[in-house]
């Protein structure tokens, strides 16, 4: 039996095997850093929406207390013009305008006493979620409770993490760049040859490995299959010893003897 073509197909995987090894190295560090990034971006947005209410407040206060000012202003005015009153009927009117002017003072600081209110409730939620963060009992802690400063804190350690995940997935992609590059062009002359010698198993091993298989070809390992730990029929055990291989019935995967891998190692470091 010519074994030829498997052993084409294992030196394919032991390539694609060498630069999985080197991807994990990285592995994590994409999805850690997405993970911190959404946290930050959450952070930002409360710490945005705070400032967002503050300057509403801020704006609506000033207009208040202008809408007060004038009032006040006006009134003055009315009660200088109603000593020079010449009757009743012009006094009274001016009586009614200043009482207008009066009501509109009073719906003002009605306003300025619920934005008070809204602070002074805000500040009382930050002051529960200090408490609950000293006690360590963050799981209580609602958005609101979080204090300006902790959310401020929380929002310069998250992009210092980002940051520095960033650099080290960075140092590890410069650092692997060239030997990735060098296994991409071996890989590549691989299923040339491949592609020459053994089509259907190449076609094989791309159709197992077009899912989230990485693994298309692997070692019998205690007489089972090292991809889905089934047990390999014993009559096919001889059959594997001597070079040839066996899919797997329960995976798809091809199964070989591990000594085809330390052979495919072997050229490898040639
Ligand atoms: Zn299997």
């Amino acid at each position: 039996m010519d074994h030829t073509k498997i052993n084409l197909i294992v030196r394919l995987q032991h390539i694609d095997n060498q630069i999985e090894e080197i991807m994990s190295l990285q592995k994590g560090l994409p999805e850690e850093i997405s993970a911190l990034e959404e946290d930050l971006a959450f952070t930002v947005r409360q710490i945005e929406a705070r400032k967002k209410i503050a300057e509403n407040h801020r704006q609506l206060r000033t207009r208040l207390n202008g809408i007060i000012e004038d009032c006040k202003e006006k009134i003055r005015s009315f009660k200088e013009k109603q000593t020079l009153a010449r009757n009743n009927k012009e006094y009274d009117a001016l009586s009614k305008q200043i009482e207008y002017e009066e009501k509109e003072i009073a719906q003002a600081e009605i306003q300025l006493q619920d934005i008070a209110h809204a602070e002074h409730h805000a500040q009382e939620l930050q002051k529960k979620g200090r408490e609950l963060i000293a006690e360590n009992r963050y799981d209580e802690i609602s958005e609101e409770m979080m204090p300006d400063d902790v959310l401020q804190q929380q929002m310069e350690d998250l992009s210092e993490q980002v940051k520095l995940k960033k650099e080290e997935l960075e140092s590890i992609v410069i650092e692997t760049a060239e030997e990735v590059a060098q296994l991409k062009k071996k890989l590549d002359e691989q299923r040339a040859v491949v592609t020459k010698e053994a089509k259907r198993l190449l076609d094989k091993y791309d159709h197992l490995r077009s899912g989230s298989m990485q693994n298309a070809v692997v070692k019998l390992d205690r007489q089972a299959c090292s991809g889905c730990n089934t047990r390999v029929p014993t009559n096919r055990h001889t059959l594997i010893v001597q070079g040839g291989f066996y899919v797997c019935e329960s995976c798809g995967r091809i199964v070989v003897h591990e000594r085809l891998f330390e052979e495919a190692a072997n050229e490898a470091g040639n």
